[in-house]
């Protein structure tokens, strides 16, 4: 089967007046139609750069992406749509929610008046929103709804691929399942393929069927998310399911992350996690490659290819 997306060695330079830096730095992985797959790691790991270039909005210094079995070129594309973190700077304070959601169908061409308005009852309705949410604006909305308008403004073009990034951590605690399970629910529903981005383990474990685990650019293991957080191998997944509460078993709980990730412009030579690492030895000075290993792929000089 092919991959819905295929991304190839993607890097990005970044120059700034101390120098240059990559992030993400040679990253390659695939999603199929179907999945969910969660991208994972502290700020700064490179995770919503790969969601800018996806969606346009940043291009890549080298490497390539295929969407559907065509390169991905440009910024627009209709069947991929991105959820971004806090709607409230990804809705426009000046515009309704019926501006703010028929903006696309317009950009795009899609049907006439009639259509358009048919179209965003249901998707309204998808989002668990009412219709006289249309005339509002977003400051008289909640944070649940501004959000649930966000999402609607993407489902309403029918994507394939939709990316969340951090899309419930701008929410209160008591809204944040709420988004999370109606998410689940519209991938169910519109057999959507997600691409989860948050530096929160314990999301993905409940919403991805595969995890990269990503830090300074690299992706550090990936692999089936049951797998992953059942059995981490990746000292850097290690601390991070040790913050997840009902998981962070006791064989795990002298794994917590220490320290502060450093700066990408001036990255630990070798292992990048190196400094952090209570297993760093001599060969970490070497710059551990990407694995296979027992199904699923780990970056760590502790693992030998089998
Ligand atoms: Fe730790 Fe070395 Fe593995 Fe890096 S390669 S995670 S420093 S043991």
């Amino acid at each position: 089967m092919n991959p819905l997306l295929l991304v190839e060695d993607l890097a990005v330079e970044f120059k700034t007046r101390l120098g240059k830096f990559y992030v993400p730095d040679g990253v390659t992985f695939s999603v199929f139609e179907g999945e969910c797959v969660g991208l994972v790691g502290e700020s700064g790991s490179g995770k919503s750069t790969i969601a800018r270039i996806l969606c346009g909005i940043h291009k890549p210094t080298t490497g390539s992406t295929q969407f559907m079995g065509t390169p991905l070129k440009g910024w627009g594309h209709r069947e991929i749509q991105m959820v971004f973190q806090d709607p409230d700077s990804s809705l426009d304070p000046r515009k309704t929610v019926l501006f703010s959601i028929e903006e696309g169908l317009r950009i795009h061409r899609i049907g006439n008046k009639e259509e358009r308005q048919k179209l965003l009852i249901e998707t309204l309705k998808a989002v668990g929103l009412t219709e006289d949410v249309l005339s509002k604006y977003p400051h008289q909305l909640s944070g649940g709804q501004k959000q649930r308008v966000a999402i609607a403004r993407c489902l309403v073009l029918k994507p394939k691929l939709l990316i969340l990034d951090e899309p419930t951590s701008a929410l209160d605690v008591s809204v944040q399942a709420q988004i999370l399970n109606l998410l689940m629910e519209l991938k169910r529903e519109f057999s959507l393929t997600y691409i989860l981005i948050t530096h929160d383990l314990k999301i993905v474990y409940h919403l991805s069927d595969y995890t990269m685990v990503m830090y300074l650019g690299q992706i550090m293991e990936m692999g089936q998310t049951e797998r992953i957080i059942q059995e981490p191998m990746h000292p850097y997944t290690k601390a991070l399911v040790t913050a997840i509460p009902t998981v962070g078993t006791d064989s795990l709980k002298d794994f917590s992350l220490k320290g502060e990730i450093p700066s990408p412009l001036n990255p630990p030579k070798g292992c990048p996690f190196k400094t952090r690492c209570d297993f760093a030895f001599e060969k970490c000075n070497e710059r551990p490659p990407l694995i296979d290993f027992r199904g699923r792929k780990v970056r760590c000089h502790l693992y030998t290819e089998v």
